[in-house]
């Protein structure tokens, strides 16, 4: 099927093999993904360009597939290496103005009619009359420009990039400006999620083997192919999340090669595995019955990926994969004092917590975020913080994602040790019973922890699953026991004025889900009580610049009506007492009833520095907990009826 898109993808007679990449076919691909629902639909517009770019490449080059790949998910590198999109909105609409001679005014203007900045750059060049056809863009010079852009910092960097800007929009033609301005915001919104993309990646490599071999492949055959040729990139992906990396593999080694060439390698973070949230002790027995598990303290604190390479250098991440090194230089420093002789590289997985100096306590997430969090100086840190490690990923050169929970238990044990105040194993216990369970979550809570992880501990279920919410490992939180169960990460996308004292802050916010399928916010509730004068304040200041002109198109509104919008960056954790459906709100609308759901007396519990907007709870998460709430009950009415 992908291969019958070609001439809706290809730019007739324009590119051919040993051409750059013309940047016009990456965006009549991206209009055409953008103007379908379908997914399949916008998977074979995907893979059909990709494959054009693997057929059109000379040989040996990498680079053309990696650099498309890249401006298909809107990044630049990999996510630790922190180079980042995200102009904002005054300085695009500047060089709008600059490259297409039209005044701030009437772009202003245009931007509240139309609600989209890449619809109003298009406009704009439009409108314009040029004498000159311009040089074709390239995606290699986009892909630069835009590296250039992200990396400019200082002093005069506001000028460079509007001036690097500038120079992009003026060689623009057609649908590219808008696709241009969109990428430089940050979000493309094609409805195109990074799965997707990868899946293309595979399913290409796969079209592209068919037709080197020169054989008629039958249907079944194909089929097999592309299933299997999605799996190997999704799982080797997973365990090196780095398209620098996988890419060339790719290319050089093909896919049968891939497995071997792209291992878990320190210095390049995993997404990490995540848990499944349980209500109760009941539950967990449920889920885990007759096989062997263990239960861990759940440390409030933050993750923390600690790598060790081979040559010494200590690297620690984020649950996001971003550097951490340079917030904590005293994990660094502490780690070869926890070392065994005989470790030499390594990946950790564990958590940094605040504790007290003086009787070794923890102290909560709270004290810990307020460490500054770049260039900290160790002789400056008043938190001190103690590393909580309770896996091991890789050893001595050796991957062990494919070992069991107990074996890597054991070989963590083996090469580490406690250090007082500095590192320790998460205290855990293998007891089965409720009572048993039942009192270590008690002791955890009164030790200052969030309650306890249960994981898996012997066969293939108990294998490490980056980046999977598992339900393998389940927590259990105390807050659950009585609530409906796990709190919930919300976008903060608009914002209500003050009253009363409140006049000069936003008194109010609406929050919305992320759904990345879509790519789009889902509205889920308006959150106003709990929130202190001073909180109300640094929230103000926060969000202030974030203020946008017109929602953003990927918000999915329905009834809300905020006095201002945000552009969808920050992240906050909240509880709530129940969820319910409503006629307003967005959030899974489609998944329960038509109706969406949303929250009943939220309550704010903290600022998610950590989470980024894409990493914020999903409609699944919401309808799921939506259903279960229904599902108690039902089960509680039919108790109180005897039943
Ligand atoms: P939460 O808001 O509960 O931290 P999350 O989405 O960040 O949720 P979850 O998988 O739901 O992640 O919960 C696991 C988190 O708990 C981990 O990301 C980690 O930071 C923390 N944690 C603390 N102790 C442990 C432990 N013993 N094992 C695994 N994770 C732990």
């Amino acid at each position: 099927w992908a291969l019958s898109r070609i001439d809706e993808v290809d730019i007739q007679g324009g590119w051919k093999v040993g051409d750059p990449v013309p940047y016009a076919a990456l965006a009549k691909t991206f209009s055409l993904v953008e103007a379908t629902t379908k997914r399949i639909e916008k998977a074979s517009y995907l893979t059909t360009f990709l494959l054009l770019v693997i057929q059109r490449s000379a040989g040996g080059d990498t680079k053309s597939l990696l650099q498309s790949v890249y401006l298909c998910i809107n990044r630049l590198c990999p996510d630790y290496a922190g180079i980042e999109l995200g102009i904002g909105e005054s300085l695009l609409v500047k060089a709008i103005a600059e490259s297409t001679g039209r005044s701030l005014g009437v772009i202003k203007a245009d931007l509240k009619k139309e609600g989209d900045l890449g619809l109003v750059a298009k406009n704009s060049k439009n409108s314009q009359k040029t004498l000159f056809k311009p040089k074709p863009l390239t995606v290699p010079y986009v892909f630069s420009s835009l590296r250039e852009i992200a990396m400019s910092t200082g002093h005069s960097s506001q000028a460079k990039k509007v001036s690097i800007i500038t120079k992009l929009l003026a060689a623009c033609q057609d649908l590219e400006a808008k696709y241009i301005v969109r990428s430089l915001e940050g979000k493309l919104r094609i409805g195109n999620a990074e799965r997707s993309v990868l899946l293309a990646v595979a399913h290409a490599a796969v079209l592209h083997e068919k037709e080197a071999s020169g054989k008629k492949w039958n249907k079944e055959k194909l089929a097999a192919r592309l299933e299997e040729a999605a799996n190997i990139v999704k799982s080797v992906y997973s365990e090196l999340p780095s398209y620098d990396l996988v890419i060339p593999a790719l290319l050089e080694d093909g896919l049968d090669g891939l497995k071997d060439r792209c291992k878990l390698t320190p210095g390049v973070p995993l997404k990490p595995m995540l848990a499944k949230p349980t209500k109760a002790i009941g539950e967990v027995l449920d889920r885990f019955e007759g096989k062997r598990f263990t239960c861990e303290y759940k440390y409030d604190g933050e993750r923390a990926q600690v790598h060790r390479l081979k040559d010494g250098t200590v690297g620690v991440f984020s649950r996001n994969s971003e550097d951490m090194s340079k917030k904590y230089p005293d994990l660094v420093e502490q780690l070869p004092r926890c070392i065994k002789n005989g470790t030499s590289s390594f990946v950790l997985d564990a958590e940094a917590v605040a504790i007290d100096t003086k009787d070794g306590k923890l102290m909560p997430f709270q004290e810990l975020s307020r460490r500054k969090r770049k260039d900290v100086k160790v002789e400056d840190i008043q938190v001190r913080v103690c590393l909580f490690a309770f896996d091991l990923l890789y050893l001595n050169g050796e991957p062990l994602l494919h070992k069991t929970l107990l074996e890597r238990r054991e070989l963590l044990r083996e090469h580490f040790q406690a250090v007082s105040g500095e590192f320790d194993f998460a205290k855990s216990s293998d007891g089965e019973t409720t009572d048993e369970i039942q009192s270590f979550l008690e002791e955890s809570v009164k030790d200052g922890c969030e309650g306890l992880m249960v994981k898996m501990l012997e066969t293939d279920a108990s294998y490490y699953e980056p980046s999977r919410r598992s339900v393998n490992w389940l927590k259990l939180k105390k807050d659950y026991l009585a609530g409906v169960g796990d709190s919930l990460d919300l976008v903060v996308v608009g914002g209500y004025y003050g009253k009363g004292k409140r006049t000069n802050v936003y008194g109010a916010f609406l929050l919305a889900c992320y759904d990345a399928d879509s790519e789009e916010y889902q509205t889920i509730c308006k959150i106003g009580t709990g929130f202190s004068e001073e909180m109300l304040q640094s929230h103000y200041e926060t969000l202030k610049p974030l203020e946008i002109t017109k929602v953003r198109g990927d918000v999915k509104v329905g009834g809300a009506k905020p006095d201002v919008w945000f552009e969808p960056q920050v992240v906050w954790e909240v509880l709530t007492a129940d969820l319910s459906l409503s006629p307003i709100y967005t959030a899974a609308q489609g998944l329960v009833e038509d109706r969406g759901i949303s929250l009943r007396f939220p309550r704010f519990i903290r600022v998610r520095d950590d989470k980024s907007a894409d990493d914020a709870t999903g409609p699944e998460q919401i309808a799921e907990m939506y259903e279960r709430q229904s599902l108690a009950q039902t089960k509680g009415s039919k108790k109180k009826g005897g039943g």
